[in-house]
């Protein structure tokens, strides 16, 4: 929208006609001040200034409207009767493009200036916009920079702490075999080796994962799999080792996917494996399977420690943690963001619902996209 600025009544209206009929957006002001009080409240590409007007002139309008924030793209067209002398022009407008044009004017020439103005505005608006975005872009790349830098040193921890219970059982190990190789502790010290290798490779496998998906290698072999018996599989073998907990499975009834079976196994496991961890008071987990229009919906309950309301939008974010609880809670803040990942894939969306100090339920959904081989057999 362009503002055009006149004291004379006749004078508006009749170039008001004219842009219009052109196909301009026009506003006007007939006087100095009406003109600053619109360009406050406004944003326009182009001012049309007369010059001679009664109380404030254009040149006076055009030097309190640089000062404007609003204004510091406008650009600011002169009409007099008479040339401007260029020093006037720059000196009542410094900051944006600036042009004249002589009474009686050429509507050809004045249209041809319209337009290039509203071009240059547009440019510059669209420039603004780049760069504002661009500011945003760098703000957080900074941002997940020093998340990055956190996490290499939250990782390394990680790592660390296995591999030296690792070499401290193998040490063990060592000395037995020299002293005493039948010493009943042998194969209790190696199986505690071998699970802090199987951590370490957990964590290790987990890494590769965030690594593929930032390079978008990450693939998927999609093949039909019984869902609900890979999904039994996985509670009973987390039962198997977490026999304080109690699982609960819910509504597990036959069905086929179509689905990267592995992929989806870890899905479950992460989720399970988190509310374990997650709730070390409360000792019951709940699993429960849905279909709901044509989608296949799994939740994983516990009564753990809760997500207050404010961070759960964040946590299938990369890296993300509860600041309050990493100290107690070990953890890359990378699981949940490769589950989200993994569902996405499948289509599907992954959510939860959580109360502080009462339990969390995660879920994921997944579409079926082909008919689902389906029975209504309870399993558990
Ligand atoms: P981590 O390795 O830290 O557990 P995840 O990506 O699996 O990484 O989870 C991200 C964060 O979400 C965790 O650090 C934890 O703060 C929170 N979280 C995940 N699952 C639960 C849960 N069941 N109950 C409470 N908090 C959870």
């Amino acid at each position: 929208m362009i503002l055009i600025v006149d004291d004379k009544e006749e004078n508006l209206i009749s170039l008001r006609a004219f842009l219009e009929k052109s196909g301009i957006d026009v506003d006007q002001a007939s006087s100095g001040e009406e003109a600053l009080k619109k360009v406050l409240k406004n944003v326009y590409s182009l001012i049309i200034l007369d010059v001679q007007m009664p109380g404030m002139d254009g040149f006076e309008v055009a030097e309190n409207i640089m000062g404007f924030s609003k204004a510091k793209d406008t650009a600011i067209l002169f009409l007099s009767a008479v040339n401007i002398d260029k020093q006037f022009i720059t000196k009542g407008y410094l900051a944006g493009a600036v042009d004249y044009i002589t009474k009686p004017f050429d509507p050809d020439i004045l249209l041809l200036k319209i337009k290039t103005f509203n071009r240059l505005f547009d440019q510059t608006q669209q420039l603004n916009r780049m760069q504002r975005e661009l500011e945003k872009e760098i703000e957080q790349r900074k941002e997940l920079e020093s998340k990055k830098d956190e996490f290499i040193s939250i990782a390394s921890h990680e790592l660390k702490t296995p591999l030296t219970s690792v070499r401290g059982y193998i040490q063990l190990i060592e000395r037995m075999l020299n002293k005493e190789p039948g010493h009943p502790h042998l194969l209790s010290y190696i199986a505690k080796a071998r699970s802090q290798i199987n951590k370490l490779g957990e964590l290790v496998a987990d890494l590769l994962d965030v690594s593929k998906i930032a390079s978008g290698k990450m693939d998927f072999s999609i093949m039909p799999f019984r869902f609900d018996k890979m999904a039994s599989e996985v509670v009973s073998n987390l039962q198997h080792i977490h026999q304080d907990y109690i699982f609960i499975s819910d509504n597990f009834f036959e069905i086929t996917i179509n689905g990267d079976e592995m992929r989806l196994e870890q899905v479950m496991v992460n989720f399970l494996t988190n509310a374990i961890k997650y709730s070390p008071e409360g000792k019951e987990i709940h699993i429960k399977m849905a279909l709901i229009n044509n989608e296949l919906w799994v939740y994983v309950t516990d009564f753990g420690i809760g997500i207050s309301k404010e961070l759960q939008d964040q946590l299938f974010e990369k890296y993300f943690r509860v600041e309050e609880t990493s100290v107690r809670f070990q953890g890359l803040g990378i699981g949940l963001f490769i589950c989200s990942e993994i569902i996405n894939r499948h289509h599907g969306h992954c959510g939860v619902e959580s109360e502080i100090g009462k339990g969390s339920t995660f879920y994921f959904s997944i579409p079926l996209t082909t008919q689902p081989i389906f029975r209504e057999t309870h399993l558990s």
